[in-house]
């Protein structure tokens, strides 16, 4: 099962994917993760990536694109995996078609999380109290002022992709707002109908 999960930053996106991971036992490929660790381990790319991840803008095209094109051929990939985070931008989908062609892989499955975005900066406030309150570090772009340039960069760059997915008919729409469990059980329920007609 390939499968990408899109929506905005905070529509729940990596809430759903570990639920994923553990019912169909794929991995989770976030590519904000993998930046995250880059920087953590000060690793070239980490130090490219750096900066621009703290002010809440996008990281290179190039540089998502590697990390994804490597990671993918990765052991605990081949038998399939979420993608969390990435394609964010059109040159990045139009690269992904690229990469699983020439790999011989096709994806099962599209679904975007669909939110209200006035509401998500409610969620990232809690999101922010609830790490701190639990004595975990909060991250830098979790900020509601960073935040908000995220979902700029988002509606900027990314809301394009669902409509590339739209046009070759893999989308799918889940509505984000409703309680957790709820998502997942639509999500499933999708996830169940592609595995069927694969
Ligand atoms: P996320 O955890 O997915 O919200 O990602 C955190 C940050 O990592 C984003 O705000 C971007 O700066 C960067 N990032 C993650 N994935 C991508 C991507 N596919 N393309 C460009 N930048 C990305």
């Amino acid at each position: 099962m390939r499968l990408i999960l899109l929506g905005p930053p905070g529509a729940g996106k990596g809430t759903q994917a570990v639920r994923i991971v553990d019912t169909y036992g794929i991995p989770q490929l976030s590519t904000g993760d993998m930046l995250r660790a880059a920087v953590a381990a000060g690793t070239p790319v980490g130090l490219r990536a750096k900066a621009v991840m703290e002010s809440g803008g996008l990281v290179s095209d190039e540089i998502v694109i590697g990390i994804i094109n490597d990671r993918i051929e990765e052991a605990d990939a081949k038998k399939g995996f979420i993608l969390d985070g990435f394609p964010r931008t059109v040159a990045q989908a139009e690269a992904l078609d690229r990469m699983l062609s020439e790999k011989g892989l096709k994806l099962d499955a599209v679904v975007e999380l669909v939110v209200d975005q006035d509401a998500l900066v409610g969620r990232i406030v809690n999101r922010a109290a609830e790490a701190k309150a639990a004595g975990q570090p909060v991250r830098k772009d979790d900020d509601p002022e960073v935040f908000k340039t995220r979902l700029a960069a988002y509606n900027r760059d990314t809301a394009v992709v669902s409509p590339y997915y739209a046009k070759t008919g893999m989308l799918k729409t889940v509505d984000g707002m409703k309680p957790i469990d709820e998502v997942t059980k639509a999500l499933f329920a999708i996830l169940d109908g592609a595995r069927a007609t694969a």
